[in-house]
């Protein structure tokens, strides 16, 4: 199993990242030095994770060579609209102190403001020829918006990331990306908003399912729900900021899970979401204003 994705466009991706959602922006350096220092090489962070400087920092603090990282990043609501998004990109390149930003998302559809969010990815487009990213995509997208935006624009999101846990696991959207050739991106790839947003014992990590076959292979929950990410071709952007957990979520590559194991984990998908309904984000429930770089 390959460790990189092939995007769309031709761009080679890693197919497991970290992400640093919730990462407080005094933590976020270390933790980004220590993902690249164990081996990571795709960092996922958001203009809303207010921790982009900080992001920047961590990976200069790692001493690899910028080509070595893969930096992803997201626009958010607050900064659609074409003219909007063209300078949200100078604001996230500033703080991330990159002049090219590999892969760049808008954060959400906005359903009310749909001009706008198809205005955003019109900037993304132009980004992308310009060279200022290597590819675009999006986040958050549903089937019946995604298509809305396909016929709109013109260039064919690489990327769509979306919540993918053993508890969520979206397999319509997953078939809806599939189709355009989108590649799906899970976020909360461990469940990790089914113990940090919910009820902790019933979260994935506890999961009697998984758990038994994490001990048969002699790995964890997490390593388990990681790799069913990869086998069924998907990418994951893990986050943690215990520098074991770090390491351990990247030790995934030296087991394989079977047809049955990865069967079973799909049959745990209860079809209830962990975070908000895309429908319903709306700039003045969810805008938040991002300050300048
Ligand atoms: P994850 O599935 O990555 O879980 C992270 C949570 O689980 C944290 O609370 C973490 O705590 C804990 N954890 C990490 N490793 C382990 C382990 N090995 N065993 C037990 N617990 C563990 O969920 P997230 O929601 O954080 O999502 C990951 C990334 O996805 C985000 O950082 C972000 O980049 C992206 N994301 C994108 C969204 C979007 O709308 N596009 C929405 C949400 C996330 P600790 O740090 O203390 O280890």
């Amino acid at each position: 199993m390959s460790m990189t994705v092939t995007l769309n466009n031709g761009v080679e991706m890693p197919a497991l990242g970290f992400g640093v959602f919730q990462t407080p922006p005094e933590t976020t350096a270390a933790s980004v030095a220590e993902a690249l220092r164990v081996g990571y090489r795709l960092i996922d962070t958001a203009a809303s994770y207010f921790n982009e400087r900080e992001v920047g920092e961590g990976i200069r603090r790692s001493g690899l060579d910028r080509p070595e990282v893969f930096i992803e990043t997201k626009i958010w609501i607050s900064d659609y609209g074409y003219d909007e998004t063209l300078h949200a990109f100078d604001k996230s390149a500033g703080k991330l102190g990159v002049d090219q930003i590999d892969l760049l998302l808008l954060h959400q559809p906005v359903p009310t403001q749909f001009d706008k969010t198809v205005g955003a990815y019109k900037a993304l487009e132009t980004l992308l020829a310009d060279g200022r990213v290597r590819a675009i995509g999006v986040s958050n997208f549903m089937p019946g918006v995604l298509s809305k935006l396909l016929e709109e624009t013109s260039v064919v999101p690489a990327v769509n990331q979306v919540e993918v846990h053993p508890y969520f696991s979206q397999p319509a959207v997953q078939a809806a990306n599939a189709e355009q050739g989108i590649l799906t991106q899970a976020w909360s790839p461990m469940g990790g908003i089914t113990s940090y947003r919910g009820d902790s014992s019933r979260s994935t990590f506890n999961d009697p399912v998984i758990g038994e076959i994490a001990a048969a292979h002699g790995k964890t929950p997490a390593q388990v729900m990681l790799r069913w990410h990869l086998q069924e071709g998907r990418c994951a952007i893990p986050k943690s900021v215990r520098p074991e957990r770090i390491a351990s979520n990247f030790d995934v590559f030296d087991f394989e899970l079977t047809t049955a194991q990865l069967a079973a984990i799909d049959g745990l998908d209860t079809g209830v979401r962990g975070g908000p309904d895309p429908e319903t984000v709306t700039p003045e429930a969810f805008g938040r204003d991002i300050p300048e770089a």
